[in-house]
């Protein structure tokens, strides 16, 4: 399979940063291929603005979807973005790996989605949900939280984590077409043992040398 790892951490040393190398690396040995979005590395930048485009449809009045539109049919995306789109396009199976922020994304991976995700390109013109233009791609949410799993679960001070997760998982991936393969989570990775954390970056390694052959959850009505 054609494999793109999206991930962001501020810090490399993290777990978040451990079970990005742990992916990568496994999907290779395995003889997938593999890119990735290395967005603390890239230092991304996710404030979305006019440098999304080389071209302008109305240069008195900046409204995003109207010149991501202008952009898909003049071939007008800064090279930052167009590179970015055209990893999606190219990849079976998308990983994104994060540490979840205030019950959602971290602000960077979200700009990420806000400045890539193009109207036009990405949806848009009848292609939502099961007409979305990656429908047959699946994607898989890979993420941390600092709350341990109890508070996760229906009835929990947080809320069901599938609901937290639904905006991410409906809102966006299938909007544009992906079947969401069961997200990945590691509860508390920092109040565990070193031991614990193996366990699990082991278990992570051991799901994705079968991850081919997963098939999409139901994200949920929530
Ligand atoms: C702005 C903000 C908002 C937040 N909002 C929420 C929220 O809404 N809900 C919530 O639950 N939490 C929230 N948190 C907490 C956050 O989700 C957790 O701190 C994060 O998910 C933990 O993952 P990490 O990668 O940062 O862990 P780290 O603290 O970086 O790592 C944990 C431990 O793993 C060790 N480690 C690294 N590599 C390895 C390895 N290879 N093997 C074994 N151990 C290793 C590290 O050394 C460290 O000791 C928030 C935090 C911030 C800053």
């Amino acid at each position: 399979m054609k494999i793109l790892v999206v991930y962001w951490h501020p810090e490399p040393q993290s777990f978040n940063g451990a079970m990005f190398r742990t992916a990568c690396k496994v999907l290779a040995n395995a003889g997938h291929e593999v890119k990735t979005s290395d967005l603390h590395e890239m230092r991304f930048d996710p404030v979305s603005s006019r440098k999304n485009f080389t071209t302008v449809k109305d240069q008195n009045y900046f409204k995003q979807q109207i010149e991501e539109m202008y952009a898909t049919e003049t071939n007008g995306f800064s090279e930052e973005i167009e590179t970015e789109i055209e990893k999606i396009e190219w990849c079976d199976l998308m990983i994104w790996q994060f540490p979840l922020w205030w019950f959602g994304l971290p602000a960077v991976l979200k700009g990420w989605v806000d400045r890539v995700f193009a109207m036009g390109r990405v949806y848009g013109n009848g292609h939502y949900y099961e007409t979305g233009v990656f429908r047959g791609k699946q994607a898989l949410l890979s993420l941390t939280t600092g709350g341990p799993q109890e508070v996760y679960l229906q009835g929990g001070f947080n809320g069901d984590i599938l609901g937290l997760l639904r905006p991410i998982q409906r809102g966006i991936l299938e909007f544009v077409g992906f079947g969401v393969l069961a997200p990945q989570i590691v509860y508390g990775p920092a109040h565990m043992t070193h031991d614990e954390r193996e366990q699990h970056l082991a278990a992570y390694s051991t799901r994705l040398l079968h991850i081919a052959h997963e098939s999409p959850i139901d994200v949920g009505t929530y």
